[in-house]
């Protein structure tokens, strides 16, 4: 059988770890060609790029692109659609986490957040729509958070910033409606990834109580399910949301998030 995504290429941003490298193994088995991004050990990116085409017979490219800077951002996007003859999906997940109450939040802090969680998905968006555009097809996925819906203390960055991924999504859905691209976003709760595995540790810091505490009484707290999300269930989604079948679905805010938004 014909793997659902053959012959197309996608971008995802963010993608040597956590969730983005469970979307991009899960777009390669169903066949697409594939650009990770994202930081991390040279040799170990290289020994997981060739794995992942050796593995899925598809085409994966690397690039370096840091997502605070909107130039590198642009070329990542025009190697890829030169080495792909185009740029069909992208998927805007790179993300950085950093916990401290307002008043003491450092200013770099904030610009990095909003620059690499929310400003990364407009330079990545507005470099990627215009291959879409002339293919009149294309596929935008947004990795948001439960964040993007409501609010926790001492998250102000990422709380503003993936509320701004939200609003973003919504707006470029309208946009481009007509031409055979949707835009969404996913909004997960704590799907287990290192960038959790830090946050145990700064929040143990901020609340002055041990880890397992944090994890039973602050990041699952919200969640009615009790359990983390897992990686795959997210690179499922966007799997989906990619497809052909997903074509009447834009403009969404859809949760991974075991009811915490059902409140
Ligand atoms: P992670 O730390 O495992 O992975 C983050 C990825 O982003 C890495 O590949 C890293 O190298 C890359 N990255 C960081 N800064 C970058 C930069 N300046 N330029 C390029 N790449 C950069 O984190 P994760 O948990 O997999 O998170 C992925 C996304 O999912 C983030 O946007 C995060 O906000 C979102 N999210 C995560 C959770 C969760 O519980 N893990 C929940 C909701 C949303």
């Amino acid at each position: 059988m014909a793997r659902q995504h053959e012959h197309r290429s996608v971008i995802i941003t963010g993608s040597t770890s956590g969730i983005g490298l469970g979307i991009a193994s899960a777009f390669a088995r169903e066949g697409a060609n594939i650009t990770l991004n994202g930081f991390g050990d040279a040799a170990a990116i290289e020994a997981m790029r060739a794995a992942m085409a050796e593995e899925f017979g598809v085409k994966v490219r690397y690039s370096a692109a840091d997502m605070s800077k909107p130039t590198q951002i642009a070329t990542m996007v025009s190697e890829a659609a030169a080495a792909f003859g185009g740029c069909d999906m992208l998927v805007n997940n790179a993300g950085i986490q950093y916990v401290a109450p307002v008043d003491e939040f450092p200013i770099e802090k904030w610009d990095a957040i909003i620059a690499i969680n929310l400003s990364s998905v407009f330079h990545a968006t507005r470099a990627a729509l215009p291959h879409m555009k002339s293919a009149k097809w294309g596929r935008v996925i947004n990795i948001a958070s439960a964040h993007g819906l409501v609010a926790s203390p001492f998250k102000s960055a990422y709380v503003a910033a993936k509320h701004g991924v939200v609003g973003f999504t919504k707006s470029c859905a309208l946009e481009v409606a007509e031409q055979g691209i949707t835009v969404n976003a996913i909004c997960p709760g704590y799907v287990f990834t290192p960038l959790v595995e830090k946050q145990i540790d700064d929040q143990a810091k901020v609340h002055g109580i041990p880890r397992e505490n944090v994890i039973r009484d602050i990041l699952l707290a919200p969640q009615p399910n009790k359990r983390f999300a897992e990686v795959n269930e997210v690179a499922a989604l966007t799997v989906y949301l990619a497809s052909d079948a997903a074509q009447g679905i834009t403009g969404t805010a859809m949760s991974i998030d075991g009811g915490w938004t059902a409140r």
